[in-house]
C-alpha cells in the first residue's frame, strides 16, 4: 500500500505491518500530541519466551524506530506467582535481544492509585462489594444469549461497601469471601462487562509491597489503567485481548472523569500471538518442566525460553530476523520452526568460527608420515575462520602422524558411491594433505579400531600438487594435541507438531494430568548426549558462548557446564534441515 508522508510525497511501505502503519498514521495526524510511548508489560511469573520476543521486538522496535519510547512494565497484581527471579531473568533477556527500556515501572507502583480509582467508584455508585462466592457469581453471569442475574448486594450503601473494602485490604477478610465489582451492565452483550470483579483479596505477600496490600486488582483493572498513569499512546497486546477492549476504554473513561477529550490517550491494538510447530509455549507449561524435572531448568538448551535459546547457541540477531520475517497479523497461525531454525542458520553462517570438531572418533594413523614429526609446531599451518568473513581472520592448527576422524567417513566394503575412506580411495584431509587409505584394523568383535592410509606429501593445501581433483574433504582431530569433549544433540522436546493441542486433546480423551500427557508427548530423543567427541585445541581458547561450526556437522557453542579438562559443546542446529525429511519416512 502506498501512503502520504508530511511532504506528500508517495512512500511505499509495502510490508510494513498493520500495527506500524498505524503508529504511522497516527504520527502524521498528530494524535497524542504527536507521542509514541508504548510498554513491554510482562507478568514476572516465569522466564521469557520466544513469543514474548515477538512482542517485545514490537513495543521496542517500532518505539526505537519512530522516535519514542518503551517502558518496562511488570505487570504485578499477582503476588502467588510472582517472584524477584523472574524479574531479573526478564530484564536480562531484553537486554540480550538487543534493547533498552526508559523507564522500569510496577504495576505495584500504581496500586495507591487504583485504591483512590476504586474508592472513588464506590463512593460514586460505581462499584460494590459482593459476598457470594465465585461460583454463585459465576453462575449468575448468564450466557451471551441470556443476561446475567444481579448480585443481591448490588444495590447496598456505597458506604457498606468502603467499609468493607478497607477491611478487605486489612486481612480481616479471608480470601475468596468478598470482591470488588464495577457496577457496569449485568445484560451486557459483551460478558466483560457483566459486573467484573476488580479487586480480589490475596494473602500472599507481595515481591516488592510485601504484606502492605491483601486487596489486590485484577488485571482489566489495573492494565489498561497503568497505561493511562504512564502516558502510553499505543498499548499492543495479542488476540486474546481483543474481547477485554471495550473494557479497557470504558475504564479509561471513567478514570478520565471527562478530562483531555483531545484524545490523548492509550488505545489497544492486538495481534496474533506467536505459535510455533514443536514447540510448547506459555509460562505456565514451562514452570511444570522445569519443576516436575522433565527438563534441566529454564536455561535447558531444549526450552523455547530465550535463556535456553541463548544456552543452546542462538544469537539474538536470528531470532529478530525470524520476527521480522513472520510479522504480524490479526489471525492466529501456526508457523513453522524449521523457519526459526534457518534464521538462526542464516545468522550463524556469518559470524561462528569453523573449528574441527570429531563427534564419533576412530583413529587414522599415516603410515608414511614419519614418526615423531609434525606439523603447527614449529612453522604456522592455519585454518580460515569463517570464509564468510576474510575479517574473522585464521587460527592455528596442528598435524600430525595420528588423527581423530569420523566413524562415518570410513567403510571397509564400501559401494561405488561412498566417496569417503575405503581400502584404495582417496580423501583430502582439511587444511592438510590427501591421503589414500590401505586399510584397518578392527577387534574381536569386528569394530573398527584404526584406519590406515598413506599421504602424499606433494598435496598439501596451498602447494601446486594440492590441485589434484578427490571428491571430498573430511575434517580431523589431532590425536595429540586433540582436546576430549562432551557434545549434547539436542532435537525437539516434542513429537507432535501442535504440543498444545495434542496435549488438552490426550488429557481430555485419556482423562490423565498435563504431567502425564506431557511426559507421554515428549521427544525420548531430544538429548543425545556424546561424551567421548574430539575438538581442536584453539576451541578451548575460545571464551564461553562463542558461536562456532563444526566443519560438515553443525552450529555449536560452549556450554557453561565445560570445565578447562572437558569442555561441552550443544549443537545449537545442524547445517541443513533434515528434520522435516526424516520425519516424513
Ligand atoms: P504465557 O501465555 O506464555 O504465560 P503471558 O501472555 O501470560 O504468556 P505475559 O507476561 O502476560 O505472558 O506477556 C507479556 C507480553 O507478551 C504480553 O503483551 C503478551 O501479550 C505477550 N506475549 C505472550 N505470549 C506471546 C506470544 N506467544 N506471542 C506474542 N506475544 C506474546
Ligand atoms: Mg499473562
Amino acid at each position: 500500500m502506498t501512503i502520504e508522508n508530511r511532504n506528500g510525497e508517495a512512500e511505499e511501505k509495502k510490508g510494513l505491518s498493520f500495527i506500524e502503519l498505524g503508529v504511522i498514521g497516527d504520527l502524521e495526524q498528530g494524535k497524542n500530541g504527536g507521542r509514541l510511548q508504548t510498554r513491554f508489560p510482562p507478568e514476572p511469573n516465569g522466564y521469557l519466551h520466544i513469543g514474548h520476543a515477538k512482542a517485545i521486538c514490537l513495543d521496542f522496535g517500532l518505539a526505537a524506530k519512530y522516535g519514542g519510547t518503551c517502558n518496562l512494565r511488570f505487570d504485578d497484581t499477582n503476588p502467588v506467582k510472582e517472584e524477584v527471579e523472574y524479574v531479573d531473568s526478564i530484564m536480562e533477556d531484553i537486554r540480550w535481544l538487543g534493547f533498552q527500556w526508559a523507564n522500569v515501572y510496577y504495576a505495584s507502583d500504581y496500586f495507591p492509585q487504583l485504591w483512590d480509582f476504586a474508592v472513588r467508584l464506590i463512593k460514586e455508585g460505581k462499584a460494590y462489594i459482593d459476598e457470594q462466592t465465585s461460583e454463585e457469581i459465576a453462575r449468575q453471569k448468564g450466557t451471551t444469549t441470556l443476561p446475567g442475574i444481579e448480585s443481591p448486594y448490588r444495590n447496598r450503601p456505597w458506604s457498606e461497601s468502603l467499609t468493607l473494602f478497607e477491611r478487605m485490604n486489612t486481612g480481616e477478610i479471608p480470601e475468596g469471601k468478598m470482591v470488588l465489582r464495577a457496577k457496569i451492565d449485568m445484560a451486557s452483550p459483551n460478558m466483560h462487562f457483566r459486573d467484573p470483579i476488580i479487586y480480589r483479596v490475596v494473602n500472599h505477600p507481595h515481591h516488592r509491597t510485601g504484606t502492605t496490600w491483601k486487596a489486590y486488582p485484577m488485571y482489566d483493572f489495573a492494565h489498561g489503567e497503568s497505561d493511562y498513569f504512564e502516558g502510553v499512546t499505543h498499548s499492543w497486546c495479542t488476540l486474546e485481548f481483543v474481547p477485554h477492549r471495550p473494557l479497557y476504554d470504558f475504564f479509561i473513561d471513567w478514570l478520565k472523569e471527562g478530562k483531555d477529550l483531545d484524545d490523548n490517550r492509550p488505545r489497544q491494538t492486538e495481534f496474533n500471538k506467536l505459535n510455533l510447530s514443536y514447540i510448547l509455549l506459555s509460562k505456565r507449561n514451562l514452570l511444570l518442566l522445569v519443576k516436575e524435572g522433565l527438563v534441566q531448568g529454564w536455561d535447558d538448551p531444549r526450552m523455547p525460553t530465550l535463556c535456553g535459546f541463548r544456552r543452546r547457541g542462538y544469537s539474538p540477531e536470528s531470532i529478530r530476523n525470524f520476527v521480522d520475517k513472520i510479522g504480524y497479523t490479526t489471525y492466529d497461525a501456526l508457523n513453522d520452526f524449521a523457519l526459526l531454525e534457518s534464521a538462526v542458520r542464516e545468522d550463524l553462517n556469518t559470524r561462528a568460527t569453523r573449528v574441527s570438531g570429531v563427534v564419533n572418533p576412530v583413529k587414522l594413523v599415516i603410515t608414511n608420515y614419519p614418526e615423531g614429526e609434525e606439523e603447527g609446531t614449529e612453522e604456522i599451518l592455519e585454518a580460515v575462520n569463517n570464509p564468510e568473513d576474510p575479517s574473522a581472520g585464521t587460527h592455528p592448527i596442528r598435524f600430525g602422524r595420528e588423527l581423530w576422524i569420523e566413524r562415518e567417513d570410513f567403510m571397509e566394503d564400501a559401494p561405488k558411491k561412498f566417496f569417503r575412506l575405503t581400502p584404495g580411495r582417496e580423501v583430502r584431509l582439511k587444511n592438510a594433505y590427501i591421503v589414500k587409505c590401505t586399510g584397518c584394523t578392527k577387534d574381536a568383535d569386528g569394530n573398527v579400531t584404526e584406519i590406515q592410509c598413506e599421504y602424499d606429501p606433494e598435496t598439501k593445501s596451498g602447494l601446486p600438487g594440492a590441485n589434484r581433483p578427490v571428491k571430498i574433504t573430511i575434517h580431523w582431530v589431532s590425536c595429540k594435541y586433540g582436546v576430549p569433549a562432551e557434545v549434547r544433540m539436542y532435537d525437539r522436546l516434542w513429537t507432535t507438531e501442535n504440543p498444545r493441542d495434542a496435549l488438552a486433546d490426550l488429557q481430555e480423551r485419556t482423562n490423565c494430568s498435563t504431567l502425564e500427557a506431557m511426559k507421554q508427548l515428549m521427544n525420548p530423543d531430544s538429548l543425545r548426549v556424546l561424551p567421548n567427541c574430539y575438538v581442536e585445541e584453539y576451541v578451548t581458547q575460545l571464551p564461553p558462548m562463542s558461536y562456532l561450526q563444526f566443519q560438515r556437522i553443525g552450529y555449536f557453542n560452549i556450554d557453561k557446564d565445560s570445565t578447562p579438562d572437558k569442555p561441552v559443546f550443544n549443537r545449537t542446529v545442524g547445517l541443513r534441515d533434515t528434520w522435516g525429511k526424516l520425519n516424513q519416512k
